[in-house]
């Protein structure tokens, strides 16, 4: 499909309102942007230099004393512009998305609309970065004022190439934030179609920068400038780690979303037919390539037997194919090692005594990847351990609610967990007792705009969305006026 024909199309960076192309770039090279689907060559995007990234900095150094100066209801009408633009292209938008990263059309629709409310909430929500005055216990009046932190920087992963890019870009706007965004190399043209609309909807110049090449000199130099006030991050927990470190001498604020290996209990006193949907939904959206997507699904033994006969059922139903046809449910896996990823994961569990419930031991060459259910699992194996980011669904069993806690906290993970239970005491029990930043109670889907999303342990800092969203984009000042007479 030829992507230029779509209006939302651009292929060139962003700096200081400037569109920057081949032509424009110190190296004259490009990284290729394919379709995971079919190999096809989509389009490219620059490699910028190393001037070209610092100037980028300076942009929106620039940018931020004046754009800090606009009001959050100027602010906010912006970004509402911005959100009508992206409902208005959203058919656009979804079919670039499918394109580049693979899910399905209905799924890049629903990201699309996602990505759109953080735009609506935050225009709102720039609003209410509410101070304080504080009763002192002497003379004095204290004072606590809210204030953009300055110039911040975002980096972004393939998985959510829309989603990932306004939940840190629209807070950052709302409270008066300039932003550098480095978007993943497999999905960058979702990002630079964002930033087309974000123009037209009135954003000033140097106020969003987009910038495409090497993510290690792209990292580095944004790590180290002390004019990046903060850095933003969804990624791998091993490259969150490296961005903390290179950002320490900088003392920058860091919110870092990473990675998950996300526990699903599932009680005897479930609703069984709900829990089953919502596991399905919950672990093959995006061919189960989501940081919230369940990775371990740990059933009570009395429903054991009927839960995977039920899930395998459902599992087997799903359409494995080109996300641009609509009866497509799985697309591919964005490149051939995340295919290689899974084979591995069922080669050892296969070896230490799992068994192939449906699906197939041996997995298709390339991208793509058969929906798989495996029973009998057991937290030895690498599926219990990391995360798989594919269609594989381990199934265990467990007795007790002690120890379906213990199995669930047994990782360095603290992203998102689930829990199935019709028990309101086993609720609060079981969602006080796990160590992870979010719990889904009797539902598979957890992340919304009005809600903190983000987890503990390694799986990261911050939060993203609602107000705690805001937040994490804001200085606190404290004024004290003494010795009032
Ligand atoms: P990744 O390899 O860590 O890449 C993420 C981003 O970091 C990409 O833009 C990548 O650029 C960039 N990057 C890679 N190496 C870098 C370096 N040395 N310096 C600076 N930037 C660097 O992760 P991924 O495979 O794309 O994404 C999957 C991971 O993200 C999973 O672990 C998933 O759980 C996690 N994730 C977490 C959340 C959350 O909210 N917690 C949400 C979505 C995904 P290039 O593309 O140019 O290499």
């Amino acid at each position: 499909m030829d992507v230029t024909a779509l209006s939302v199309f651009e292929n060139r960076c962003l700096i200081n309102g400037q569109w920057i192309g081949t032509g424009e770039t110190a190296s004259g090279q490009r990284i290729d942007v394919t379709n995971p689907a079919t190999g096809e060559l989509l389009s490219s995007v620059p490699v910028l230099s190393e001037a070209q990234i610092h100037e980028s900095v300076l942009t929106a150094q620039a940018a931020q004393v004046l754009w800090k100066k606009y009001s959050p209801q100027q602010r906010a009408d912006i970004l509402k512009k911005w959100f009508n633009l992206m409902h208005e292209h959203k058919d656009e938008l979804a079919t670039l998305l499918t394109l580049e990263q693979g899910k399905p059309l209905k799924e890049s629709r629903g990201e699309i609309t996602y990505a759109a409310s953080y735009l609506e909430w935050y225009a709102e929500e720039g609003k209410r970065a509410y101070g304080d005055i504080i009763p002192s216990a002497d003379s004095s009046e204290v004072l606590v004022f809210k204030e953009p932190v300055g110039v911040c920087a975002a980096i972004t992963p393939w998985n959510f190439p829309a989603g990932m890019i306004t939940r840190k870009v629209a807070p950052a706007l709302a409270a008066g934030c300039t932003m550098i965004l480095k978007p993943a190399s497999e999905t960058p043209l979702t990002a630079l179609a964002l930033a087309k609309l974000a123009t037209e909807a009135g954003v000033p110049a140097g106020v969003l920068n987009v910038v495409t090449g090497s993510s290690t000199l792209i990292g580095k130099i944004l790590t180290e400038s002390p004019v990046v006030k903060k850095l933003s991050f969804t990624g791998s927990t091993p490259i969150g780690a490296k961005l903390m470190e290179q950002s320490a001498p900088t003392i920058k604020k860091l919110s870092l979303e990473l990675g998950g290996n996300a526990p699903v209990l599932v009680f005897n006193d479930c609703n069984l037919e709900q829990a089953v949907q919502q596991v399905l939904d919950c672990k093959f959206r995006n061919a189960g390539q989501t940081c919230v997507c369940a990775n371990r699904i740990y059933i009570q033994s009395g429903i054991y037997d009927e839960f995977l006969e039920k899930l395998a059922q459902k599992v087997s139903q799903l359409k494995v194919g080109n996300g641009l046809d609509e009866s497509t449910t799985v697309g591919p896996l964005i490149n051939a090692k995340a295919t290689l990823k899974v084979q591995e994961q069922i080669d050892d569990a296969l070896a230490k005594g799992a068994e192939l419930v449906t699906g197939t031991a041996v997995q298709q060459p390339g991208n793509w990847c058969v929906p798989t259910v495996l029973k009998n699992v057991s937290q030895d194996m690498l599926c219990a351990k990391e995360e798989t980011f594919g269609p594989l669904a381990p199934v265990f069993v467990f007795e007790t609610e002690d120890e379906a806690v213990q199995y669930a906290n047994d990782t360095e993970f603290g992203l998102a967990s689930y829990v199935f239970t019709q028990d309101l005491n086993r609720f609060i029990r079981v969602s006080r007792a796990l160590e992870y930043g979010m719990v889904g109670v009797n539902t598979g889907i957890l992340s919304n705009e009005a809600a903190p999303f983000g987890g503990v342990k390694a799986s990261g800092l911050g939060r993203e969305g609602a107000k705690y969203g805001l937040e994490d984009y804001l200085e606190i000042k404290y004024v004290c006026v003494g010795n009032i007479t």
